[in-house]
Formats: structure tokens, sequence, C-alpha cells
């Protein structure tokens, strides 16, 4: 007895519906993307009660005639490939064939599209795949897709939807994508019958990014300084180091206009991220790869979500290396804040300076006055002895908390001193600390809080990567090498990694089946138990390390113990070692941010200040 059995057309439709239209947001999806390829200049997204109820999609790209109207309804049908050749090298958001059957097959479908200069267009209803009605429509030129009812007909599926508010937000993601990707054609979201966002043509995906998301959003960001590299370009914008979200909702990847989430592509961000980006959390990126469409294969997904790449490393390479130039040429901005010299107290930039000079030079000992270059320049001889601050060499270390014997001054002290003239020319002048731990200070951009802590740990990680990179960490010996055993997965991390341990002085060898010996410790690492500790990073590293490559690997190591041995938070510093501290924060290559990607200055500025009081709107 036979029992294989062809299935009905609809039915057909409907098992493909279930690869294709997941929820609302994939039928946005799919129906955006044909306007796109229809060459629509304006798409207008329509939404009700999270696009359960209704979704109408209304574009003014070509349009098609009635043959191909009927036509567009048929699995398999598509104006987009016609032969193998095609599907090596795709140009186009579409070429399955398979969107709009699936949706009408799910949903009661109504499609309206006229040609531009035809005198008539047509309209054509389908009810859960069956075609009811096909006639004359009179809608202007374009074509306009109203999906009601999604899942009427198949309860299994609904039953998976989400919360009204949860469907519309999957929806404004897909529609941000679309946004995102194509700023020269306008876009608009009405919810509910009303206007939500309106998104004007522009030339600038900066523009567009500023009418999605709102200017300060801008702030956090960096443009791409794109490179060709033989045809394959990254180019977008993307958040400065130590800009992150707790969730992917910012990560946006496109590649070739098409927004792809890709494993490969979110990897390759983290990388380039690395110590930019606080663990656990997500790059801000809007970022755009674009290269030959034969490198690289669409028809991977039915959503068409994932792609595969003939050459994953060469992109995963240029992604790492374009994020990692970016951030670094975001330095060059607040190196631009700490260049101009501050404003000298009872300058000319504003009436409250003034004030604030009369009353200083009213008070004795002046509040406001600032340490001549003069006197920091003697404290500094007096005291460099005992800095805390090493920023020429870590293994110079003082371990902590001894820092000489004189008893640590507090650094606002010197804004009691006598009366000094401001130096005009200074870059930045120390205010004093708040709790012990925010050194406070002003620079021409208005006013700057450092976590000394934190600024700290950026700069001993710097030096420390460049004394690795350079000439290895040196190391001690310890008095006695000691044993140890890990589990065989561990041994094998350790095995394959000996050389980077080794190069970050750490001298570990294999001692016998799952057994090492560990007999020197980098000089600035002091602890009593090595192998205790050796397990512990080993641990750590192997979770957090993404690649293999021996540089990140030891940038890993050397921010998993850098902390460790930071200034503590409360300890107190003297004046020429907080300046020392951040004119060492300022020469590192990513001073914003310490090496697990937190904040190490927030900047308030002028305008910012004003606002807050009231003298500007
Ligand atoms: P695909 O996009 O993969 O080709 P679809 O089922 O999404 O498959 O669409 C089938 C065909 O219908 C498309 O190839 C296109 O020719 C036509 N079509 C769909 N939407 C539009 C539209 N908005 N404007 C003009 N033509 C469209
Ligand atoms: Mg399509």
């Amino acid at each position: 007895m036979s029992r294989i059995k062809l299935l009905p057309e609809t039915l057909a439709s409907q098992v493909a519906a279930g690869e294709v239209v997941e929820r609302p947001a994939s039928v946005v999806k799919e129906l955006v993307e044909n306007s796109i390829d229809a060459g629509a200049r304006a798409i207008e997204v329509g939404i009700q009660r999270g696009g359960m109820s209704r979704i109408r999609v209304v574009d003014d790209g070509y349009g098609m005639d009635r043959d191909d109207a009927l036509l567009s309804l048929e699995r398999h049908a598509t104006s987009k490939i016609a032969s193998a050749a095609d599907l090596a090298a795709i140009n186009t958001l579409g070429f399955r064939g398979e969107a709009l059957p699936s949706i009408a097959s799910v949903s009661r479908f109504r499609l309206t599209t006229r040609e531009h200069g035809a005198v008539a267009g047509t309209e054509i209803l389908v009810n859960g795949g069956r075609i009811e009605t096909v006639r004359d429509g009179g809608e202007a030129p374009g074509t306009q897709i109203e999906v009601r009812s999604l899942f009427y007909n198949v309860p299994a599926r609904r039953k998976f939807l989400r919360s009204e508010t949860t469907e519309t937000r999957n929806i404004e993601h897909q529609f941000f994508l679309q946004a995102l990707a194509h700023p020269a054609i306008s876009f608009s979201l009405v919810r509910e019958d009303k206007i939500a966002l309106q998104l004007p043509i522009t030339t600038s995906l900066r523009d567009r990014i500023r009418d999605i998301y709102g200017a300060e959003l801008l702030d956090d960001l960096l443009e791409i300084l794109s490179r060709d590299r033989g045809g394959l370009q990254v180019r977008g914008w993307i958040g400065r180091a130590g800009v992150s979200r707790q969730t992917r909702s910012q990560q946006f990847v496109f590649v070739n206009g098409r927004a792809i989430e890709s494993g490969i592509l979110s990897t390759a961000l983290r990388e380039g991220y690395h110590t930019a980006l606080m663990r656990g959390q997500f790059p801000v990126t809007c970022l755009f790869v674009e290269l030959d469409p034969r490198e690289v294969d669409v028809n991977v997904h039915p959503a068409k979500r994932e792609v595969r790449f003939r050459d994953p490393a060469r992109v995963r390479e240029a992604i790492v290396e374009a994020v990692q130039r970016t951030l670094e040429s975001g330095r060059a901005d607040w190196q631009r804040k700490f260049s101009a010299p501050v404003p000298a107290i009872g300058g000319t930039t504003s009436a409250g300076a003034e004030a604030v000079e009369r009353v200083s030079s009213q008070t004795p000992g002046g509040i406001m006055a600032t340490p001549s270059r003069a006197e920091i320049t003697e404290w500094d001889s007096v005291r460099r002895s005992s800095f805390a601050v090493p920023s020429q060499s870590a293994s110079q270390l003082p371990p902590l908390g001894d820092r000489g014997d004189s008893p640590p001054i507090e650094v606002n002290r010197a804004y009691f001193e006598p009366q000094v003239e401001p130096r005009r020319d200074q870059q930045f002048q120390i205010i004093g600390v708040l709790n012990r731990l925010y050194v406070l200070m002003e620079n021409s951009d208005g006013l700057v809080l450092v976590d000394q802590h934190a600024a700290h740990e950026r700069i001993l990680f710097e030096e420390l990567r460049r004394r690795m990179e350079e000439q290895g960490v040196p190391s001690q010996r310890m008095l006695l090498p000691q044993i140890f055993s890990l589990p065989p997965r561990d041994a094998e991390w350790v095995e394959h990694n000996v050389a980077t341990l080794q190069k970050m002085g750490i001298g570990i060898e294999s001692f016998g089946a799952n057994s090492f010996r560990v007999d020197s410790l980098p000089t600035f690492l002091e602890v009593a138990d090595a192998a205790g500790f050796l397990r512990k990073v080993i641990d750590e590293l192997k979770t957090t390390s993404h690649s293999s490559s021996p540089l990140r690997l030891g940038e890993d190591m050397i921010a998993k113990t850098v902390c460790r041995h930071a200034v503590k938070a409360n300890d107190p510093l003297r004046y020429p070692e907080i300046e020392k501290l951040i004119r060492d924060l300022l020469a590192c290559d990513l001073p914003y941010c310490c090496p697990h990607g937190r904040p190490t200055m927030i900047q308030i500025s002028h305008a910012e200040l004003e606002k807050k009081f009231g003298r500007k709107v």
C-alpha cells in the first residue's frame, strides 16, 4: 500500500509558512523587503494590536500587473532569480519566492497593486491560502498588502504569540533594522492608526540614527573609519569604549544591506571591543559589511537571517580591526578636551567665574586657587620616590599601603594654599577627591570625574600588555615550586597555551599526566597559594577567552590580575600622584574605560551644567 501523498498546495504553503512566518514581525520583515526590492522610495508600515489583528505595508515601488500579481501568490514564484548562477550572487533581499504565498496561507490577505502609468490596478483577496476575489483596484501606483487575523487558521502558532507589547516591540525592531539599512527610503510607522514615527529620506546613516534614537545616542557613537580591504568594506557607527547595553537590542549588523544574526560577527565585535566592553554586556553597533555577493551565501536560513561566508576569517579580521581602530580614534576626542587650556579663573568665559574670583580674592587663601606648576613640580621632586602610580614600570610597583612614610596629604589642601596665579596653559585642574574615590577636575570642556581605581587599572593594564608584547612579563622565582593537577579538559587547555602563559611571566611546565609544575610568577603578583591562584585564573580564562590568540589571552589574564593590584577605591593619594595618574591615563590607548569595560571618566560639559542650572534651555 502506498503511504506517500503529495501535499495539497495550500497545506504545503502552510508548512513553509512555519519557517518563514514565525510572528507578526516576520510578516513585516518580508513585506518591507519586497517593497525595498521593488525600488520603493517611501514605505509605510501600519500595525494594530501588535500586528496580530492587522499589518499593512504600503509602498510606491514599481507595482505589478495582474498576471504578476496572481503569480506572486504561487509558491516558488519570484522575479528575482532565474538560474542557479543567479543564486550564487544574490543582490536582492528576496529570492525564495515563498513569502507571499506563505503569509497568504495563514491569514486574511489583501493585495492591491498598480504599475506606474497603468490605467487600473489589481486587487486580490485571499483567505487562508484560497484566492477568493480578483478585481480592478483603484489605489495609487505601488503595492499595498494587508494581512489580517494572522494565524487565524493555525491555532498552534497563535498560541506561541507573546503579548501585544512584545510583538509590537519585535515589529519595531524589524522596522528599525530596515530603516537603518536604507536611509534613502522614507519610512513611517503607524500604530493603531496614529503615526508613531516618521523618518524622512536622508543621504546619511548618521541622520537616520538620530531620527530613530535621538541626538544623545550619537554622542555615544563613533563613525567607523572604513578601509577597503580587497573589496571588503566595514562601515557604520559603533558605541564608544564603555558604551554598552544589557541586550543585543542595539547591536545591528548588516551584510550587503541585509540584517544578519551571526555568531561569527558577534564574536568579532566582542573581540574588537575586548576590554572596552563590560562583561555580559553587548555593544551598540550599526555596522555594515559590504563584500562581493559571490563571497557570501545567503541561502542558508528560510528567514534569511543567517549567512555563510566563503572566507569567515577574513570578515572576522576586518571587523576586529575596524572596531579597534575606531575605538582608539575616540581617544582623540578626549585628548582634544584635555589639550585646550582650562579657562583661567576670572577669565572671560562666564560671569560665574568672575564672581568666584571676587569671592576668592576676598577670602584669605582664595578657595578656588590652584597650585602653580612650580609648586606641583616641587611636590613632585620631593615625593617622587613615594609615588604609587607606576607607569614606567609595573615591576617596580611598591606594594599597596606602603607609600613612603609621610602621611598622605589630602589633595584639596592645595586649594587652601596662599593664592597663586593659575597657569593659562594648564590642561586640567584638579579640584579635589570625592569620597576618596572620584577625582574631580576641570578641563576645557567642563567638569570631569575620574574613578581613580578604574583609571589605575587601565594604566597598569596597558603597561603590562606593552611589556608582554615587547619582552614578556618579568617573573620571580618562587621559593618552592608547586606541583598541581588539573581536570583533563583544563589540562588540555593549559598544554595548548603554555607558551602564552610563560610569556605572561608564569613559569609553568607539564609534569606528567594532567599535572603541572609552576616555579615562577609575574613580579607584580603576590599570591601565597600559587596553585590555587592558577586554578582559578585558568578556570576564568577558559570561560572568558573567546579566541585562542595569545595576545587576547594575555590581555584577559592581565585584566583578571591587575584589578587586584590597582589603587584601591579609597586609597588616599597625594596631589602629585593624582596628577600623574591623570596624565598617565590620558596617554593610554583607551583611556576612558577600565580593562573590564567600566568607564574611567565622566565628563559633564559646561553646556550640561548650564542646562541643569537653568541658565540655558
Ligand atoms: P521573493 O521576494 O523571494 O521573490 P515573495 O513571495 O516575497 O518572493 O514575492 C514574490 C514576487 O512578488 C517577488 O519576486 C516580486 O516580483 C513580487 N512582489 C512582491 N511584493 C512586491 C511589491 N511590494 N512590489 C512589487 N512586486 C512585489
Ligand atoms: Mg520577498
